[in-house]
């Protein structure tokens, strides 16, 4: 059976990021995936009900998706709303979504408070990042879901071909 893969909307072109532009990756592999048909796209911030475009979010306080989802950390937006509780939904959204595919392995833009899975900003605003991951790509580990980067490609390609 092919293995389907979870993979950020942002990084298949579509333009749902904060400030309505995508991050396409040029990817031999990808766009391979995708002509197998085992690409599952997601936004979870666009499935919990985010616009585009809409205001930079960050997990606040130097936190990260564990924090959030353990409810001892916020989302907030540049603006100052609190936009935890979308957060969540948009990672539960993932997660189900993976679920209804069987995705074993998901593929998601880093630095990203909902996908990152590197890093993330300190919730200042200023561009200052730290090792971390985000709301969605924490939930789906914590259900046992390989997550990946968009600078690991090579890596989810050796995980889905063990022979190689
Ligand atoms: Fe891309 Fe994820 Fe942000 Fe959506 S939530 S725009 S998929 S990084």
């Amino acid at each position: 059976m092919m293995e389907k893969i979870l993979v950020s909307a942002c990084l298949l072109g579509r333009p749902v990021r904060y400030n309505g532009s995508a991050k396409p990756l040029a990817h031999p592999s990808l766009e391979r995936w995708r002509q197998e048909g085992r690409v599952v796209a997601i936004c979870p911030e666009l499935t919990a009900g985010f616009s585009v475009p809409r205001p930079p979010a960050e997990i606040a306080g130097g936190k990260d998706g564990h924090a959030v989802l353990a409810g001892s950390a916020r989302v907030f937006e540049a603006t100052g709303g609190d936009v935890t509780d979308l957060f969540v939904a948009g990672a539960r959204a993932a997660l189900a979504l993976a679920r209804q595919h069987d995705c074993r392995f998901a593929l998601l833009i880093d630095g990203s408070p909902s996908c990152g899975s590197g890093f993330i900003h300190d919730g200042s605003f200023s561009g200052h990042r730290h090792p971390g991951a985000g709301v969605t790509a924490t939930l789906l580990r914590d259900h046992g879901i390989e997550v990946f980067s968009d600078s690991e490609v090579e890596a989810l390609e050796r995980r889905l071909s063990p022979r190689a």
